[in-house]
């Protein structure tokens, strides 16, 4: 007998439920009083007394009206030993039993409520891991095209800054190339200006005359070779270097010529 009690005692506890209140927006977990009503909603004690204070009652969770005088009962959820030992006392087994299963019914009511309040969240819940699966799904295919266009976007610019380097190279390449000229051009000149210089200093007679001819020539050649005017004569090419070269050649002959017949 006493085995028996404590496995119920287990199993009630395994499969233990509490009530909530069924305000949609209230849901606390009910104990001490609670409002009952016949339509089998309950309510915590705060809900029932503002709800069912105010006449005809109107049940919050279906819009039942409420109207009889025993629709709504504000009840002790957990009745003291003495009232459990007496509410039932002196009534016909038939009329504990109607008792005990309108109870019973009220209890399996709730609970199915709750269950399919359960699903319903759970298949919401359901649906909105699906919806934020589907949305991040979407957000790495754009956050992919995003990825490949700036590949390709460096990708491309790698490509402009490969030309670019090569033509650095190359115009880098051709200023070396214009370097040497000048170097060779500048070795030519030196070597003019010593030759002349030496000439005119054999030959004073001839001083004013070369002078002349010579000073322009020395006050313009270093200067411009560097500055801009210098530039643009580089610019035009090895070729017209060369010409500046036999240019410059008759007429260092011519001056020899000159300064022998003198
Ligand atoms: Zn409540
Ligand atoms: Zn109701």
């Amino acid at each position: 007998m006493s085995n028996t009690g404590a496995n119920s005692r287990t199993a009630m506890s395994a499969s233990k439920f509490t009530l909530l209140c069924n305000s949609h927006n209230c849901r606390t977990k009910l104990s001490g009083f609670a409002w009952v009503t016949a339509c089998s909603h309950v309510f915590c004690d705060q809900h029932g007394t503002e709800e069912f204070s105010r006449t005809p009652a109107i049940c919050p969770a279906c819009s039942s009206m409420l109207s009889g005088k025993l629709d709504v009962l504000r009840t002790e959820l957990a009745p003291s030993e003495q009232y459990r030992a007496m509410v039932l006392v002196g009534l016909q087994p038939e009329t504990v039993l109607e008792i005990s299963h309108k109870a019973l019914d009220f209890w399996t009511y709730q609970v199915n409520q709750e269950r399919l309040l359960m699903e319903y969240s759970l298949s919401r819940a359901g649906g909105q891991v699906l919806q934020m699966e589907k949305f991040m799904i979407q957000q790495n295919q754009s956050k992919e095209l995003e990825l490949n266009a700036l590949r390709g976007e460096i990708a491309s610019l790698k490509k402009v800054l490969e030309e670019y380097k090569r033509k650095y190279s190359e115009v880098l390449e051709r200023l070396n190339e214009r370097n040497r000229q000048y170097q060779k051009l500048q070795g030519l000149l030196d070597s003019l200006r010593m030759h002349t210089l030496g000439t005119v200093e054999k030959d004073p007679i001839s001083h004013p005359f070369t002078t002349g001819l010579v000073k322009p020539r020395s006050s313009h050649s270093s200067p411009s070779f560097l500055g801009p005017e210098g530039d643009r004569f580089f610019s035009l090419g090895p070729e017209n270097a060369k010409t500046f070269f036999q240019f410059n050649t008759p007429t260092r002959d011519r001056t020899q010529t000159f300064i022998k017949k003198n």
